[in-house]
């Protein structure tokens, strides 16, 4: 059955409704999709419009970094969760080579992210770096991100409502880089990437296919600063994150 100029209309305001929050990916299901695709597209005030068209901005990329200015360019000023009027300095959208292996995923920033504009540059950065360089590797090797991109008051914890709305753009960052490996760093970054509501113990230990990548958690540096006897803990999960990559391990020190 076609369908109706309401419904089409009802339709294609709750479609645009979802662009604006940054979410591109709506899926049919399949009897739906051969009515629909049988059914005339009467013109609208403002033109036929398809309402199921693969319309993420990025799509027209040539390459991951021009992508990803899109999505920045895309989220813009974004005032889409309460994050955005909760004291934020500015957007913290995500920094590092985007054309990464390896993605670290935070929660989200905190004072000096909110200063800098960059994620991971106070003191759990530093400790980020460290971790990053004992793989083998440098920082702008890496991209890195955060689940929600401004500032939670305090450093609170991000709430559910904010990282479901602010997540869409990291889904449609970590689409346009493509990374080999993604490494959760805390049970926030973790749960929210994996939809589970499990413990680190039960999250840790393990890889996860997720949108093509293999997907590792291990504590957020944060965590490994306020009880540093986890970093074996969190070098355990480094290794594996390393073995996913294919880069060697590295050789004990004779001393
Ligand atoms: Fe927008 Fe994300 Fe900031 Fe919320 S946290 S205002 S969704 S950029």
């Amino acid at each position: 059955m076609p369908l109706g100029p309401k419904l089409r209309e009802h339709i294609a305001e709750r479609v645009r409704y979802y662009r604006e929050l940054g979410i591109y990916d709506l899926y049919r299901r399949e009897v739906a999709n051969a009515v629909v695709a049988r059914a005339p597209s009467p013109p609208s005030a403002g033109g036929a419009e398809d309402l199921f068209a693969p319309a993420r901005p990025e799509s027209r990329a040539g390459d991951p970094a021009d992508a990803l200015r899109i999505i920045r360019e895309d989220l813009g000023d974004c005032t889409r969760c309460v994050l955005h009027r909760q004291g934020r300095k500015q957007i913290v959208f995500g920094v590092g080579n985007p054309q990464a292996e390896l993605m670290f995923v935070g929660e989200g920033p905190g004072a000096d992210e909110d200063e800098q504009g960059e994620p991971f540059v106070g003191r759990a950065g530093q400790l980020l770096n460290k971790m990053i360089a004992a793989m083998g590797l440098r920082r702008e090797d890496v991209y890195i991100a955060n689940v929600v991109k401004c500032r939670p008051p305090g450093n609170r914890t991000p709430e559910r409502e904010e990282c479901d709305t602010c997540s869409s753009f990291l889904m449609r960052q970590i689409d346009a880089i493509g990374p080999r490996v993604i490494v959760a760093l805390g049970a926030v970054a973790a749960r929210n990437l994996l939809g589970l509501n499990d413990s680190m113990a039960s999250l840790r230990g393990r890889t996860y296919d997720f949108r093509g990548s293999r997907l590792i958690v291990t504590y957020h540096p944060a965590f490994l600063l306020r009880d540093p006897r986890q970093k074996g803990e969190a070098w355990k999960d480094l290794q594996i994150a390393m073995r996913e990559l294919g880069l060697p391990a590295p050789r004990k020190s004779s001393s």
